[in-house]
């Protein structure tokens, strides 16, 4: 009922407002016997209307409804009085009770001292929509570069594959060094090795130093050819990143072991698709760069032997951030839904990650024991808890309503 006593229908609440103006556009509500369209507002206190200045404003003119929390003032008439529904006596004090204390909480995540109360079944649920979450959060980003590379998944697997081989600090240059070197140009060289790592590091800048060093050299003369012969243009070199960086993932290492990648050029998406075991997944991702880089992290001085191919730790994150996102999208579009569950299964196969965040989860009590479960903590952590979205969250819906059934 409104606040005058007439019986209020919501018919279509509309759609959720989260830019300026009225929290939802395009209502239908009926009040009595007339059917209105328009939009809503929320508040606590219906007095928060002239308090933000509403009735100035010509974006509220078209508000059918005022939902708030506690009536404690008519608002001033626009075109027409605005039907108010108070929700107070809605609503149990509990709830909110406990959302305040869930928000007053000093701990890690606010429910930090009750997310043991909460079974098993109902946090392996909502691990599953945390991880659908998070690979549709790429959504928007692959499917631009499918569009701009025609739907060839091939490429945009490369591009993909190239940016996180850049790690955090050299993704965007590792990204514009694979959109310099078409994917074509990689299967006509890749019987010459040398060729496709002067391509790579000469595109990158990295060949104009004058050093003496029988590799680098060969390097460079192999890319003056395939300069001219496919008009290459260089990036700078500047653009690389070291500093703050572990050797092992200086750009340097990072290109060589893309450049001998055992399936660089070839259908490496397509080949993982069809796997069955993320150890067949490992075997297609093998890398093993030029003997010189297991003496080397640079062009030039030498350093004690590390065998410089890329480790299954390294893999995983390629797999999980090129290849499961754009997996999915490739399952959404074609409706593969058995896919769906295998990108499921290839997560509850893999280690999961180590980090700060996962082990103050298992501190809760809320170990990981697969990528899955990592993954899922990860967003849930980054995306829900420390944004206090607990009103978004399943653990929260749990904790909030667990004896709450009537209003108090
Ligand atoms: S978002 Fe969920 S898991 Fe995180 S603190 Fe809130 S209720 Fe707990």
């Amino acid at each position: 009922m409104t606040t005058d006593g007439k019986k209020i229908e919501i018919l279509h609440f509309g759609h959720h407002n989260e830019d300026s103006g009225p929290d939802f556009l395009n209502a239908i509500v009926k009040i009595e016997d007339t059917v209105w369209a328009g939009n809503v507002e929320i508040h606590v206190l219906s007095s928060d209307w002239e308090k933000h200045n509403h009735h100035r404003d010509d974006a509220y003119h078209n508000v059918i409804l005022h939902v708030v929390y506690y009536h404690d003032k008519n608002i001033p008439q626009i075109k027409y009085p605005v039907p108010c529904l108070e929700l107070q006596n809605k609503i149990p004090k509990i709830l909110i009770q406990r959302f305040e204390n869930l928000l007053k909480s000093k701990k890690w995540i606010p429910c930090g001292d009750l997310i043991s109360s909460i079974e098993k079944e109902v946090f392996d649920i909502w691990k599953h929509g945390l991880i659908v979450e998070k690979l549709q959060q790429k959504e928007p980003h692959l499917r631009s570069l499918l569009q701009k590379f025609t739907f060839d998944w091939e490429t945009c697997f490369y591009i993909l594959l190239a940016r996180y081989f850049g790690g955090k600090v050299n993704d965007s240059p590792f990204e514009s060094l694979a959109n310099r070197i078409p994917i074509e140009i990689i299967r006509k060289n890749i019987s010459d090795s040398l060729a496709i790592q002067a391509i790579f590091f000469g595109q990158a800048g990295m060949l104009e130093l004058p050093l003496e060093d029988q590799y680098y050299l060969t390097l460079k003369e192999k890319y003056s050819f395939l300069k001219q012969k496919y008009n290459f243009q260089p990036m700078k070199n500047v653009v690389w990143k070291y500093s703050k960086l572990r050797p092992l993932n200086f750009p340097t290492v990072r290109i060589a072991q893309f450049t001998s990648l055992k399936n660089l050029g070839s259908s490496m998406f397509s080949s993982l698709m069809e796997v069955s075991t993320i150890e067949e997944m490992y075997t297609i991702l093998q890398a093993k760069p030029d003997d010189y880089w297991n003496t080397h992290y640079r062009f030039g001085p030498s350093s004690p032997y590390i065998n410089k191919n890329i480790k299954h730790d390294f893999m995983n994150i390629l797999i999980i951030n090129a290849f499961l996102p754009l997996a999915f999208i490739f399952a959404e579009l074609y409706g593969m839904n058995e896919k769906k569950e295998w990108i499921f299964t290839i997560l509850e196969n893999i280690h999961p990650e180590k980090n700060k965040i996962i082990s103050q989860w298992h501190n809760l009590d809320k170990t990981a024991h697969s990528a899955l479960d990592s993954q899922a903590l990860l967003h849930l952590y980054n995306h829900y808890c420390q944004n206090n979205k607990c009103l978004s969250c399943k653990i929260g819906h749990k904790i909030l309503c667990k004896t709450t059934s009537s209003p108090k």
